[in-house]
């Protein structure tokens, strides 16, 4: 893989923000990052100010994941299935990585491709964003389309067909499936947001696809502190326009999924979802994607609760990815 710049590009770098910054090399060497891997993770934790403006007592931040080097966050679980597929020996060099994904995961294997010369196959339904096509051509990913009417289940199914037909050449990263996903969010999101808050989180809200985001985040913020409230999001009908997320009732439910985790489960309609990501562009200047606006549309259900109850939170979410990917999306106009 070719590193973002040279030794000497970057030891000046890093010699002038430490004259400036007064930081320690290790420390800006930690947040420059030198590869794609080390790129992933440490996104900035954004205070919310105008959502919650009439919410006295209540403090939301969004953890803005577009940050990531393939812009979603996405990047940590793929980078560790990849990592731990390395370490095991089962995605041998030989092998082409194989999944199926709608769209932010596909993302960040064919970028990972890219970087670390591995082949990527994708099973991902056609009526996925244009935006994210092209993304995908970009870095050069194999995509086989399945039938939008099956949605990510039909991807799910294509790709296990696939690998049945020929387990020999693929690795089959099963993202639903594999412990890698939620433990790259146990490793690193939930230590980044207890360090970010100082430890005084009180909720974690997070969107379901896979899961992995709510399940290893919660897995270990119940782990530092039991009393942290854990509230999952899904989308409030099967047919729904929140990209990345899944109904888990009528979906093929994802093996890493557990839903004894959360305190509470709340459903979120795609038109709230739509409502809040331009609520963010306007009066936040944030510019995020449909299931960020989900995300921070069942923030504001809960806080609204708490403001009723005169209690105080600090509630912490995660914003999977920007709104730049969603721009042609009709709500824009409507
Ligand atoms: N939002 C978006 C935009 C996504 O791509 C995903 C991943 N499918 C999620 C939310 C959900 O994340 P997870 O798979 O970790 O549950």
């Amino acid at each position: 893989m070719t590193p973002l710049s040279s030794k000497n590009d970057r030891e000046v770098t890093l010699q002038q923000t430490k004259a400036a910054t007064g930081a320690s090399a290790v420390t800006v060497q930690a947040q420059l990052g030198q590869n794609t891997m080390e790129r992933i993770g440490n996104t900035p934790l954004l205070r919310l100010e105008s959502i919650a403006r009439n919410l006295p007592g209540i403090r939301i931040f969004g953890k803005a994941e577009w940050f990531n080097p393939g812009g979603s966050v996405k990047d940590r679980a793929a980078a560790n299935i990849v990592a731990e597929g390395r370490r095991s020996g089962r995605f041998m060099p030989s092998k082409i990585l194989l999944d199926s994904t709608s769209g932010n995961t596909g993302i960040a294997y064919a970028m990972l491709g890219a970087a670390h010369k591995f082949k990527v196959t994708l099973c991902m339904p056609t009526n996925v964003s244009l935006e994210r096509k092209r993304i995908l051509n970009a870095y050069g990913a194999n995509v086989v389309y399945t039938d939008p009417g099956e949605g990510s289940d039909g991807a799910i199914r294509k790709a296990r067909e696939l690998h049945a037909a020929n387990p020999e050449r693929y690795f089959y990263a099963d993202q639903y499936s594999n412990d890698a996903n939620w433990r790259a969010h146990y490793q690193d999101t939930a230590e980044e947001i207890w360090r970010q808050t100082s430890g005084r989180i009180t909720h974690f809200v997070a969107m379901l696809g896979t899961s992995g985001t709510f399940v290893g985040t919660t897995r270990r913020l119940k782990e530092l502190n039991p009393e942290v409230q854990c509230v999952s999001l899904q989308p409030d009908s099967p047919f729904h326009g929140i990209e990345g997320a899944k109904h888990m009732v009528t979906a093929i439910v994802p093996k890493i999924y557990d839903a004894t985790l959360a305190d509470e489960d709340l459903g979120i309609s795609t038109e709230a979802a739509h409502a809040m990501v331009k609520t963010l562009a306007r009066d936040e200047g944030l510019l995020v994607g449909i299931s960020a606006g989900a995300a921070v549309a069942g923030c504001l259900q809960i806080a609204q609760r708490l403001v009723e109850q005169k209690k105080s939170a600090l509630i912490v979410t995660v914003l999977p990815d920007s709104g730049d990917k969603y721009l042609s999306e009709r709500f824009w106009d409507e």
